[in-house]
């Protein structure tokens, strides 16, 4: 039955344009994808740059495709953004990372570990997030300030009547909030300061041009400081190289993700690499 529904998803019509019918496979494909458990989540830790210690966990989705492979998330993410698939999707994410965070610190005795998840504007905008959130913390046990949110910079700019009272509902349970990709709206930070974020991460297009361009290098210490001046702290993201790292502690930067320390893992492998950083 279900190669018989594959079909007939997949037959093409030639009124539709390729481009359409991609489209619409992929579709298909992604609720699949969600009943069928066809999605994993990597992790990535974010590293404490005076202790060298990992503090939190990125959970990042991959898509394992039956015929395709591994999937990265910016070519399947954008559409169930626009389908609205990212509701159930966006919700499978944070009560998995949530479940595994709860294993890691029992297995691990790792008390003080976090999780990060990305959000999509809708989950907010939408979804009954607070709900899902407190249900899933409370389903494995774990306390609110386990748990940091990630939303981009323009989330906060364009949706702030439709999300005050929700970001306001998330930080009362202990949830912190993290600005991700921050490098655009440099002169917003003080505003970003009213919803009481307590970190950003400053995108990995400044951090990678450090070493080159003196502009990004300005720019990136400019943010440092202001941030550290508003309380917020920073994590700066795609760290690969010990020039960058160097540069980034010089500026006081005190958190670092990338490939230099870990790339992406999946729970295995996080688990297998905690266990070694807490030995060394
Ligand atoms: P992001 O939140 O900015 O995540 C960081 C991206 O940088 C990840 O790509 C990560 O694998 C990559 N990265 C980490 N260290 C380095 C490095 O040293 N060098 C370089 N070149 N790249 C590095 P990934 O996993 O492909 O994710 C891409 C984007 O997809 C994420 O960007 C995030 O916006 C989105 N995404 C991932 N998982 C989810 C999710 O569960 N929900 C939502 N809504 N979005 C997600
Ligand atoms: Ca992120
Ligand atoms: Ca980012
Ligand atoms: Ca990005």
């Amino acid at each position: 039955a279900k190669a018989e529904r594959k079909n007939s998803l997949r037959f093409y019509d030639p009124q539709l344009g390729v481009e359409t019918q991609h489209r619409l496979t992929l579709e298909s494909d992604l609720r699949q994808a969600l009943a069928e458990g066809q999605f994993e989540l990597h992790y990535q830790p974010v590293i404490d740059l005076n202790s060298g210690q990992p503090e939190s966990l990125e959970a990042l989705i991959r898509w394992r495709h039956p015929s395709r492979g591994l999937i990265p998330p910016d070519e399947f993410i954008p559409l169930t953004e626009e389908n609205g698939l990212i509701l159930p999707i966006g919700e499978w994410v944070l009560r998995t990372a949530l479940g595994d965070l709860a294993q890691l610190r029992r297995t691990l005795g790792l008390e003080g570990l976090t999780m990060a998840v990305n959000l999509s504007p809708r989950q907010l905008v939408e979804g009954d997030l607070s709900e899902t959130i407190s249900d899933a913390l409370q389903q494995v046990g774990l306390p609110g300030d386990a748990l940091q949110l990630e939303l981009t910079e323009r989330l906060f700019l364009e949706e702030y009547f439709a999300t005050r009272q929700k970001l306001k509902q998330l930080e009362g349970m202990g949830i912190a909030l993290v600005v991700d990709d921050f490098g655009t709206g440099y002169s917003a930070l003080a505003y970003l300061r009213r919803f009481h974020v307590n970190t950003l991460k400053v995108d990995r297009e400044f951090v990678r041009d450090i070493s080159e361009d003196e502009d990004d290098a300005l720019l990136t210490q400019a943010i440092i400081s202001l941030a550290h001046d508003l309380k917020i702290q920073v994590v700066a993201e795609g760290v690969e190289t010990a020039v960058q790292l160097n540069y980034l502690r010089q500026c006081g930067c005190e958190k670092g993700q990338g490939y230099y320390f870990a790339r992406p893992m999946p729970f295995v492998e996080t688990e297998a690499y905690l266990l070694q950083v807490i030995a060394d």
